[in-house]
């Protein structure tokens, strides 16, 4: 910005008389007020539009000139120059300012471009002096300027960042006004104006720029909700508020499923749809005063800034039904499920960070029960770090070998006779001693150890069973397979291999998939059932009952056998309820043309039981444990039941 000067000396070269220098010395005051005012202007203004009208009023009132306009430059077809600020004296002639106000100029190279402004901007030079009583190019506006007692006008380029964006208009009552040391100072008035609009521009630059990175980093850019970082200010500043007030808050952690699949079958983009809709739906289901966030790839959190375990549990409830409607994607309709876990201050930690974790642990631990939503309690930190420390240990036994996979019998009710084994995957943990397959089956599931765990068990169940070829024995080895594998592409080539290894018969291995695995995914498991079925196994729905699944499709599905839940088997004796569902689960599996398998069939009344109702098929421990392939081996040279036709009862 350049500084007001020191009062400037005329450089006029003819001695001026007394009269001439009192006039020039007049306009040399004014001019130096003017500029002093205008700097003061500059640090003022705090807007473009007010630093425009403030320097045009400087120009009038300072300077004493009879009018003063700024007019920018426009890019448009007509070169259109509107004038954006003018001022005037505040005794000013009827009219003028109307004139101002509908004054269409142009900085065009045109007969109506001639004006003092117009040039200015086309030379990038100032205009000095032009009379407007007699220039022929000011014919247009002479009427007008002879009105309002116009009679010169000067106009001075404004140029930010190297170009002419407008020019500075100023009218004088004298024909002759305007000497040249007072349009040296005005050309640095109007500098300093240029100057000023730079920097203005450049400060609203700045802070765009400015709200960009603070949006950037307190904002998924994807669903423009919070991100982690907002979030755990904003729980800091909520606990804060609740410890003031002595009231307790809750923290919500949900997570989304399926969007992997989405992205592997449909694509990316699908993928983040689903997530920008999931964001939107729990935004809307949350009041203003509570914040949704995402704070992972899958993960959204809630943060409920006011409300105790009830609250919190209230609202879980809520997002879950608000969740419940499919979300449409590329014509799909996608039904994301989500688990919630809950976490609360102070009960469950006094900083952002426990009471996210804990949020995340407690969703963990209901996802893995199955649950829709769960609150977090303190054993489950201890869970926690039992389970990270399992999870290594699993990893490491299945990369060491130090699984094994038992052998369980299946016995064919009407004949009595051995029909098929099923494996079951053991795990002999070295300091916890025999860990419940259940419990590391779930916890490869949660840990993405499901991968390797099932094709060790694919391994050695395809050597066993070639074993077994090759000792004359062929019946049919049924390995489980779990949800998680049913979303493995891989999955096709990996058995396809092993038939190829091992040169197996479709009819050496079936597979088994649980009726919940099926429903966590119809469409996708169809899809694989399909494929497996392509290979020529048969295939079977195990805990059948406990998934819901629907008659239609069921009729749809490509599978052999139905496997009747044990927990409906082993009570059917003592509960006419299970002896109701068994019954109708044989007589729904037989109208489906599909062969019935019984398990968990502990005892002879069972079996009784089982075979008036025209079961075709048992397992269980009335008929064998599953058993290591040494012991299956013993247990077939000595059992009853693999001559056949005899019960041993
Ligand atoms: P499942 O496939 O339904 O297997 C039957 C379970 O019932 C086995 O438990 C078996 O030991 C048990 N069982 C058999 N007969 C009786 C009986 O008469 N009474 C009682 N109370 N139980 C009986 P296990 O071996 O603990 O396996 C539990 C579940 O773990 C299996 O249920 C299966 O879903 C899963 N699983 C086991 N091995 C594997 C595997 O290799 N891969 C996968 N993905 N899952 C497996
Ligand atoms: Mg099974
Ligand atoms: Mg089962």
């Amino acid at each position: 910005m350049t500084p007001p000067r020191d009062k400037r000396e005329d450089d006029t070269d003819s001695p001026p008389s007394s009269d001439e220098e009192g006039s020039r010395s007049h306009c040399l005051m004014r001019a130096l007020r003017t500029l002093s005012a205008g700097n003061r202007m500059l640090l003022r203004a705090a807007d473009e539009q007010e630093l425009l009208r403030g320097m045009c009023r400087v120009i009038v009132d300072e300077g004493g000139y009879c009018s003063s306009a700024v007019g920018y430059a426009r890019h448009d077809a007509s070169k259109s120059m509107p004038v954006v600020a003018y001022a005037l004296p505040n005794e000013h002639h009827e009219g003028e300012e109307a004139f101002f106000e509908t004054l269409q100029l142009t900085w065009a190279d045109t007969a109506l471009g001639h004006s003092a402004m117009a040039i200015a901007i086309r030379t990038g030079q100032p205009c000095i002096g032009r009379n407007l009583l007699t220039d022929p190019d000011h014919a247009p506006w002479r009427e007008d300027a002879l009105r309002f007692g116009y009679a010169s006008h000067t106009a001075f380029p404004l140029r930010v960042e190297d170009e002419v964006i407008g020019a500075l208009g100023i009218a004088a009552t004298e024909p002759d006004a305007f000497d040249e040391a007072e349009v040296r100072l005005l050309g640095e008035l109007a500098d300093d104006l240029a100057y000023g609009i730079a920097n203005l521009r450049t400060r609203i630059k700045h802070r765009e720029a400015a709200a960009t990175v603070q949006r950037m980093a307190y904002f998924d850019t994807l669903t423009g909700l919070a991100n982690r970082s907002l979030l755990r200010e904003q729980i800091q500043a909520a606990i804060a508020g609740a410890r003031q007030r002595q009231h307790p808050l809750g923290l919500l952690a949900l997570s989304v499923s399926h969007v992997q699949e989405i992205n592997d079958t449909l694509g990316y983009q699908q993928g983040d749809q689903l997530l920008q809709a999931f964001g939107e739906r729990l935004r809307l289901a949350v009041s203003e005063s509570e914040t949704v966030a995402r704070v992972g790839d899958t993960e959204f959190a809630v943060l409920l800034p006011k409300g105790d375990a009830n609250h919190a549990m209230q609202t879980a409830k809520r997002l879950i039904a608000a969740l419940y409607e499919p979300i449409e994607v590329s014509g799909l309709r996608i039904y994301a499920r989500s688990t919630i876990g809950i976490s609360l201050f102070p009960g469950h930690g006094s900083d952002a960070d426990s009471l996210l974790r804990r949020a995340r642990v407690a969703m963990a631990n209901a996802k893995q029960g199955g649950h829709a939503f769960g609150v977090f309690t303190a054993s489950l930190d201890q869970e926690c770090s039992h389970r990270l420390a399992m999870m290594g240990d699993l990893r490491g036994a299945i990369e060491h070998n130090e699984l094994v996979l038992h052998y369980q019998p299946k016995v064919h009710i009407a004949s009595a006779h051995l029909c098929g084994a099923e494996a079951l995957v053991r795990w002999q943990h070295p300091a916890q001693g025999m860990v419940s397959t259940n419990e590391f089956v779930k916890l490869a599931e949660s840990s993405g150890l499901i991968t390797p765990l099932t094709y060790w068990v694919l391994e050695t169940a395809f050597r066993q069973r070639y074993i077994w070829h090759e000792a004359g024995l062929e019946r049919p080895l049924a390995v489980n397979l779990s949800a998680h594998d049913l979303k493995d592409r891989k999955l096709i080539g990996k058995i396809k291999g092993l038939f190829d290894t091992w040169g197996a018969q479709p009819e050496w291995i079936q597979f088994e998939l649980t009726e919940s695995a099926l429903m966590d995914d119809p469409v996708g498991a169809l899809e694989m059932l399909k494929r497996l079925k392509e290979l020529g196994v048969a295939l079977s729905i195990d805990d059948f009952g406990t998934g819901y699944s629907s008659l239609s499709y069921l009729q749809k599905l490509p599978v052999d056998t139905i496997k009747i839940d044990q927990s409906f088997v082993s009570s059917m004796v003592d509960s006419a309820d299970s002896a109701v569902i068994v019954r109708s689960t044989v007589e729904l599996g037989h109208n489906l043309n599909l062969e019935v398998v019984a398990e968990g069939v502990d005892s002879q009344a069972v079996w009784d039981r089982l075979a008036d109702l025209g079961c075709d098929i048992v397992q269980g421990y009335y008929v064998g444990m599953p058993m290591s392939a040494e012991q299956f081996t013993e247990w077939q040279g000595n059992s009853p039941w693999t001559s056949g036709m005899t019960t041993p009862h």
